[in-house]
């Protein structure tokens, strides 16, 4: 059996079409217009081309996106007293910082400083509380965008075992969060893995849904997994450089032999990557719904 590819760029697409309807409507009827700023310190290569996609993809669904650029030795205080500025920016609804930021500014003192209301990422500790609770808030990204595919691919979650391999901040703790959700996409029974769990494969085996999310290239190879389990990749690994100088990329997944056992697969690139964006572009619109009293 080969695997139903979930395609995140297929899906990414579909949603970008319905967010650039709502952002027309939302202009023509009500003369509002989403607004995104990107905010990134220093000139690491990854996060220059991940906020240049950002301001990109907001520009084509009709948001208003500023990017600022700041030096790397910015002090934390500068970048406060910018957080600050747009927090107070009426036409700007959503505040994004890229991380990582430079080791000398502290990450948690900045994405607090966002006014919550703004914090498209879903970061800001009220945020995480309210998704938490199950309230009204901005879900974190790329989560989010791991379910949506799981809606969307028609993969039922309700009862299924779901395997999250991670338990990051941004991808594996929320993760594990929404998957328990009492609601549709969510009541899985979930297990997390980290880096002490002591047999990994154990667990994965008896996934139905595993979503891996470890940072380790093709970690996940076809025997730690049952035949019919639906794999969702959220690894993005630098694994070596093309011909062409471009990066080559793995996932989590050994995508060419777990394939061959999954019910349904994510590649990598092109699966939890550009929804990962996507889901950005629905907090913006969210948010400005929100601040206009639509919703
Ligand atoms: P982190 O490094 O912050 O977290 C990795 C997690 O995986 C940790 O909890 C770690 O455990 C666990 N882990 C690492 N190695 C193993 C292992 N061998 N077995 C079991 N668990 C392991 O990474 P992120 O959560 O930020 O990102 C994870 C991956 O997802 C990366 O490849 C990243 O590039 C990608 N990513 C992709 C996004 C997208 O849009 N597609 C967005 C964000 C991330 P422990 O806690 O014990 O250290």
């Amino acid at each position: 059996m080969s695997a139903k590819i979930i395609s995140g760029t297929e899906t990414a697409k579909a949603i970008r079409e319905e967010l650039k309807v709502e952002v027309a409507e939302l202009t023509e009827k009500h003369n509002i217009v989403p607004g995104l700023v990107t905010i990134l310190v220093g000139e690491d290569p990854a996060s220059q081309s991940y906020v240049a996609a950002k301001n990109k993809t907001a520009h084509a669904l009709g948001i208003h996106s500023e990017q600022v650029t700041l030096d790397a030795d910015t002090s934390e205080e500068d970048l406060l007293a910018l957080v600050e500025k747009y927090n107070n920016d009426d036409k700007i609804n959503g505040i994004l910082v890229q991380l990582p930021l430079p080791k000398h500014i502290d990450d948690n003192k900045v994405l607090t400083a966002i006014n919550p209301d703004k914090d498209v990422d879903g970061f800001h500790p009220i945020n995480v509380g309210r998704m938490v609770l199950g309230e009204k808030c901005f879900l974190p990204c790329t989560p989010h965008g791991v379910l949506e595919l799981l809606a969307r691919s028609g993969t039922e979650t309700s009862g299924a075992e779901v395997v999250v391999v991670g338990r990051s901040n941004i991808v594996g703790k929320p993760m594990v969060n929404l998957m328990l959700q009492k609601r549709p996409s969510g009541n899985s029974t979930v297990t997390v893995c980290h880096t002490r769990t002591k047999d990994l494969t154990f667990h994965t085996k008896r996934a139905d849904i595993i979503i891996a999310a470890a940072g380790v290239p093709k970690m996940i190879t076809a025997d730690m997994v049952k035949e019919g389990v639906v794999v969702i990749d959220v690894g993005v690994n630098r694994i070596g450089k093309a011909a062409s100088g471009k990066a080559i990329l793995a996932g989590d997944v050994d995508f060419d032999s777990v394939k061959e056992k999954a019910a349904a697969i994510t590649p990598v690139p092109g699966g939890v990557g550009p929804m990962t964006i996507t889901m950005l572009m629905k907090n913006t619109v969210q948010a400005a719904k929100q601040a206009a009293g639509l919703i």
